[in-house]
């Protein structure tokens, strides 16, 4: 994937840094803010980051976190109380300072579905396979990175997706992750929009590199069709793994998180 030249992202984000009080700056957590680490739960974010995140914070009305994580653990590994976090792809809502996320009203009674469908899963075949379960709450997800036989896995996690599908859970695929979710209109798509709107910002930039992202990428490009945004900024974030949505719906590529801290410098002010 051919990466965007320093000129180009300076362009993109030039409308932001001109009026940052109707602005507002989305990213993504892992592979995005955090390196990707072999085990999600020792990743975590770079002290530079947090500290240019903090400056953001200050400068626009609305950054926020948007991730598959949950919320409180997003917030846990960020530090930053004065963000946003949409956690669970937009199932969850962490305001800033508040002790506990809300749920999006979309989930209804949705949300014990997907556990409820693990439970009855045989944990001993799944660990057989390579597949690790993770509780989510209202998502659950199953993880194989690290798997002694990664083709194993991924096919034992597609007959989990099949019989999800079939008792009324939806499939979502990530970089070596099947997570199972309730059949409601909620994604970081969604999340992104509901924030836009309930801060009435009129600029948006989101930074991800997995295919959940593309999601928030073509919600930007909607609200911008719709004249609800005057600019939505697409920053895909390039990595071995990437899919092929990340380069095709955003408006430049980065290399890594690294690339993209370079992005927040500029947006915070700084070169
Ligand atoms: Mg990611």
């Amino acid at each position: 994937m051919s990466q965007a030249d320093a000129a180009t992202i300076a362009g993109l984000v030039a409308p932001l840094l001109r009026e940052p009080s109707s602005s507002a700056i989305f990213s993504d957590l892992d592979g995005t803010l955090a390196p990707i680490v072999a085990d999600p739960a020792s990743a975590s974010v770079p002290a530079e980051t947090i500290e240019v995140l903090e400056a953001l914070a200050e400068r626009y009305p609305l950054v926020a976190c948007v991730t598959g994580r949950r919320a409180l653990e997003a917030r846990g590994m960020v530090g930053l109380d004065t963000i946003v976090y949409a956690g669970n792809h937009g199932l969850e809502l962490l305001e800033p300072r508040a002790a506990e996320p809300r749920p999006a009203p979309a989930l209804g009674d949705g949300g014990d579905k997907a556990r409820a469908f693990i439970a009855g899963l045989d944990g001993a075949a799944l660990a057989a396979d390579g597949l690790r379960l993770e509780d989510k709450g209202p998502i659950q997800a199953v993880h194989w990175r690290g798997a002694e036989d990664t083709s194993r896995a991924r096919g034992a996690a597609e007959r989990i997706a099949g019989a999800g599908e079939a008792v009324g859970l939806t499939p979502r695929w990530g970089r070596q992750v099947l997570e199972l979710r309730p059949a409601v209109p909620v994604d970081k798509g969604s999340a992104v929009r509901d924030l836009v709107v309930e801060h009435g910002v009129e600029l948006a930039l989101f930074g991800g590199d997995d295919l959940t992202d593309v999601d928030a990428f073509d919600a930007l490009a909607d609200m911008v069709s719709a004249g609800t945004l005057r600019a939505g900024v697409r920053v895909g974030v390039d990595s071995p793994e990437a899919p092929p949505g990340i380069g095709e719906r955003s408006d430049a590529v980065v290399d890594g998180p690294a690339g993209f801290l370079d992005v927040l410098r500029l947006l915070a002010g700084g070169g």
